[in-house]
C-alpha cells in the first residue's frame, strides 16, 4: 500500500486528472483543483459530496478486491448536473497512519439522461419561441383581418348604395313613362358595378400575394426593374419622365411579386406627380449587413407625415377618384410583398417636395 502525502497538496494540485482523497469511510479530506472544477465541490463543502452516489458503488467492492480497481458511474456535481465517469480507486496509508482511499476521476461526459434532457429542454425551448412567433403572427392577421373587414365592408356600400339607389330611380322613370333618364341612371348603375369589380378585383390581388405565392429564385433586379418600367413605357413617355436606375442586386425571392412591388411604387411616383416640374424618378440600393435597402424618390407632390402609415391600409386614398385614378390597393399589397420577403416599407415624404419610399428584402 502506497503512502500519500496529504498534507502535501502540491503533489496533487498540478495533476491533469480530478483527484479526491477520502478516509476508510469515505469521508472527503481533499480534492485537488482538477476536482473542484469538475465537481464544483471545493474545500468549503467537500463533506457533502461523502453522500455522493459516485462513491456508493465502491462501499465494500474495494475491501473484497484488495487492490486498485476502475469502474463507471454517475457523479452528481455541485449545481445537481450529473457526469458519466470512469475512474479508479486504490488504498493508501494516510500520513496519521491510518487507512484511506485516493480516487482518480480519467474520463467524464454527460450522463445519457442528462444528455437526453438537456437535447429535450432544446427542442422545448425550440418549440417555446416557435409557439411564440406563431401566436405573434396569429395576432397580426387577426388584426389585419379586421381592419380589412372593416375597410372593405365600408367601400364596398358605396357603389353598392349607388347601384340600388339608381335602380329604384330608373323603376320610378319606367313607370312614369321616362325613356331617356333611364338611360342616364343607367351610366351610373354601371359606373357603379364596374367600381365594385375592380375593388374585388384588387381585393383579389392582395389575398393572392400570399395564397399563390411562387418559390423564391434568385432574381435580377436589373431585368425586374427593366419589366416594370416596360410596362409602364407609355405613362412614362406621355408624363415626360426621368428614371434613373442605379445598378441592382440579384436577392432570392419571388420575381413576379418583385415586378408588381416595383411597378406599384413606380406607378404613384408617376401618377402623383406635380405638375410645376418635370417629373424625375430616381431607384437606388444600399447594401447594408443582413438586407438590401431600396429607395425611390420621386419630386412629385407629397404627403402630409400625419398620412404616413394610412396609405399602406387597402382603399385608402388621399384623392378622390376625380383628381387620380385608383382604388387604393396598391400600397396594401406592396407591404404584403416585402412582408413575405421578410421586409419592412416605409415612406419619407414632403408636401410639395417629393417622396421616397423605401423598403428592405432579406439578403
Ligand atoms: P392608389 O394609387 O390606387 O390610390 P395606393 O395604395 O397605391 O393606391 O396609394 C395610396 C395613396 O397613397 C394614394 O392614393 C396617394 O394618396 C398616396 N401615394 C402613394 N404614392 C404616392 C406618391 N409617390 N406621391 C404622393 N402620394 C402617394
Amino acid at each position: 500500500m502506497n503512502t500519500f502525502p496529504v498534507s502535501n497538496k502540491d503533489f496533487f494540485e498540478n495533476y491533469a486528472e480530478a483527484v479526491l482523497i477520502t478516509d476508510k469511510e469515505n469521508t472527503p479530506l481533499y480534492g485537488n483543483p482538477s476536482f473542484t472544477k469538475l465537481t464544483g465541490f471545493s474545500a468549503d463543502n467537500l463533506i457533502l459530496f461523502k453522500t455522493n452516489s459516485f462513491l456508493n458503488p465502491v462501499e465494500n467492492i474495494l475491501e473484497r478486491l484488495q487492490k486498485a480497481f476502475r469502474w463507471e458511474t454517475d457523479l452528481t456535481k455541485h449545481d445537481g448536473t450529473v457526469l458519466t465517469v470512469s475512474s479508479t480507486v486504490s488504498k493508501i496509508i494516510l500520513p496519521d497512519q491510518s487507512e484511506g482511499r485516493v480516487y482518480t476521476i480519467n474520463s467524464a461526459h454527460a450522463s445519457p439522461a442528462q444528455l437526453l434532457l438537456k437535447e429535450t429542454e432544446t427542442l422545448l425551448s425550440e418549440v417555446k419561441s416557435e409557439l411564440a412567433e406563431t401566436e405573434k403572427k396569429m395576432v397580426k392577421t387577426n388584426e389585419e383581418m379586421d381592419q380589412l373587414t372593416y375597410v372593405v365592408s365600408h367601400d364596398m356600400q358605396e357603389p353598392l348604395r349607388m347601384i340600388v339607389s339608381y335602380i329604384q330611380l330608373m323603376q320610378k322613370s319606367i313607370d312614369q313613362g321616362k325613356g331617356e333618364q333611364v338611360k342616364e341612371f343607367m351610366k351610373f348603375v354601371t359606373d357603379g358595378a364596374e367600381r365594385m369589380q375592380s375593388l374585388i378585383a384588387d381585393l383579389l390581388q392582395l389575398s393572392r400575394v400570399n395564397r399563390k405565392g411562387d418559390l423564391f429564385t434568385k432574381s435580377d433586379l436589373n431585368e425586374i426593374v427593366s419589366i416594370a418600367l416596360t410596362h409602364l413605357a407609355s405613362q412614362i413617355r406621355t408624363n415626360g419622365v426621368d428614371v434613373t436606375v442605379d445598378k441592382l442586386p440579384i436577392v432570392n425571392g419571388d420575381p413576379s411579386q418583385i415586378v408588381r412591388l416595383f411597378q406599384n411604387l413606380l406607378d404613384n411616383a408617376i401618377k402623383f406627380t406635380d405638375p410645376e416640374r418635370k417629373p424625375e424618378i430616381l431607384i437606388s440600393v444600399t447594401d447594408q449587413k443582413t438586407d438590401y435597402l431600396f429607395s425611390i424618390k420621386d419630386n412629385g407632390i407629397g404627403i402630409e407625415k400625419k398620412y404616413f402609415d394610412r396609405i399602406f391600409v387597402i382603399f385608402q386614398r388621399l384623392h378622390s377618384r376625380s383628381e387620380y385614378e385608383g382604388t387604393g390597393v396598391g400600397l396594401a399589397v406592396c407591404k404584403k410583398i416585402v412582408e413575405r420577403h421578410g421586409g419592412t416599407i416605409w415612406i419619407d415624404s414632403e408636401v410639395g417636395k417629393g417622396s421616397t419610399f423605401y423598403f428592405t428584402i432579406k439578403k
